[in-house]
């Protein structure tokens, strides 16, 4: 066993605090990897706070994970000691049904294992996530980091960015596209700089008039303030692609309204409540709706590439972890540039 030192949610009202616990002994396929810099997305927060039900207490958050293999198990392939690697939203699924099979193991029939809320399959051991010194993780699950980019604006892809990444890629959203991106937070400013990357015409549709400096510096070549009902109205069937990241209840009839004929709305924020839909605004304009949940690994390790190719990581804000729940409490307030990002030395001191 070892000894990790963590913080936790220990019930949904109270604020994070320190928690320590203990991970098993590398497994044969298993890598253990030194948390360098682990992501803060609000997934960390709904879950915590009990949002979509209740969760495993004490829990551990963070699925935005990089940092250094320190050991492998003997039968391990892939990765060796002192390699950079990564850890995203699961760390297994069933192997063997077709999702898993066509490289949605996010999608896995049994649910994923996801790296923090779930128990490791077949037993009652929870997992913990990456607001923790060290984590140890199957090879298969485990994403390859290159050393070109800065380490800290790598995490967030590992959630951020893959959520945005593939339903873009899905829809081969490119030249000639106009896609909304709705929300300007972690997902949203990822969403911008792939949608931009890739060659579509960027809007950013956003409630925060402060952020449209930002938007066009991360890639929008336009920002719409969505409490504007003058500017929802000059934006009725404009695009052909909205990406929904917006975390809180909204009216998403408002949004669909700007989708033009055969336009789809991508839901990657989960808010709690559920929403209603008039048949009309779809059938009209035979506009669609998809959900879309992050991404395969196999994805993720081409998000990752195309990010170190392309010189694309994320814009955040490094914090201490003992900042954990101002940070929360920012985001929920919309006050965030772009991602928080917790430097894991702060844990260790
Ligand atoms: P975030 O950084 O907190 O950003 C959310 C953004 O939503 C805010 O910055 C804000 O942008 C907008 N927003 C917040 N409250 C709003 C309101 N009342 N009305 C309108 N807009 C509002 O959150 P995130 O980490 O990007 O996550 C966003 C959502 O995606 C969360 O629900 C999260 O759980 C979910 N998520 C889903 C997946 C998936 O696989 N599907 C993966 C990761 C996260 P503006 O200030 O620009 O309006
Ligand atoms: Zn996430
Ligand atoms: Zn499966």
């Amino acid at each position: 066993m070892t000894a990790i030192k963590a913080y936790a949610a220990y019930d949904a009202e109270t604020p994070l605090k320190p928690f320590s616990f203990e991970r098993k002994d590398i497994g044969e396929k298993q890598v253990q990897i030194e948390i360098l810099y682990s992501g803060v997305c609000h997934s960390d927060i709904h879950t915590a706070k009990g949002d979509w039900g209740p969760a495993i207490y004490p829990l551990v958050p963070g699925h935005e994970i990089v940092g250094k293999i320190t050991a492998v198990g003997s039968g391990v392939t892939k990765f060796k000691v002192g390699e950079l690697a990564g850890v995203g939203c699961f760390v297994d699924s069933c192997r063997t049904c077709h999702s898993c099979k066509a490289g949605d193991e996010q999608l896995c029939d049994e649910g994923m294992t996801g790296t923090y809320n779930s128990y490791e399959r077949g037993t009652k051991t929870p997992t913990y996530g990456g607001y923790s010194t060290s984590i140890t993780v199957d090879e298969d699950y485990t994403l390859h980091i290159s050393d070109k980019l800065e380490l800290s604006g790598v995490a967030p892809l590992l959630c951020a960015g893959i959520t945005t990444y593939s339903p873009l890629r899905y829809l081969k959203v490119g030249k000639g596209h106009k896609v909304g991106v709705l929300g300007l937070g972690g997902l949203g400013h990822m969403a911008v700089k792939f949608a931009a990357s890739f060659g579509a015409e960027v809007t950013m549709l956003s409630h925060s008039p402060s952020k449209e400096a930002d938007a066009k510096k991360l890639g929008a070549h336009r920002f719409a303030l969505t409490s504007d009902p003058k500017v929802m109205e000059s934006l009725a069937n404009e695009f052909d692609v909205i990406l929904n990241t917006v975390s809180a209840d909204h009216d998403y009839n408002a949004y669909l309204n700007l989708l033009n004929t055969n336009g789809t709305m991508i839901i990657v924020g989960i808010p709690s409540t559920p929403a209603v839909i008039p048949a009309a605004t779809l059938v009209m304009k035979r506009r669609s709706i998809m959900g879309s949940l992050i991404g395969g690994i196999a994805e993720t390790q081409e998000m990752l590439d195309y990010c170190a190719e392309h010189n694309i990581t994320s814009d955040v804000e490094v914090i201490n972890m003992d900042y954990i729940n101002e940070a929360y409490e920012r985001m929920n307030k919309s006050d965030v540039k772009y991602r928080f990002v917790i430097d894991m030395a702060s844990l260790k001191q």
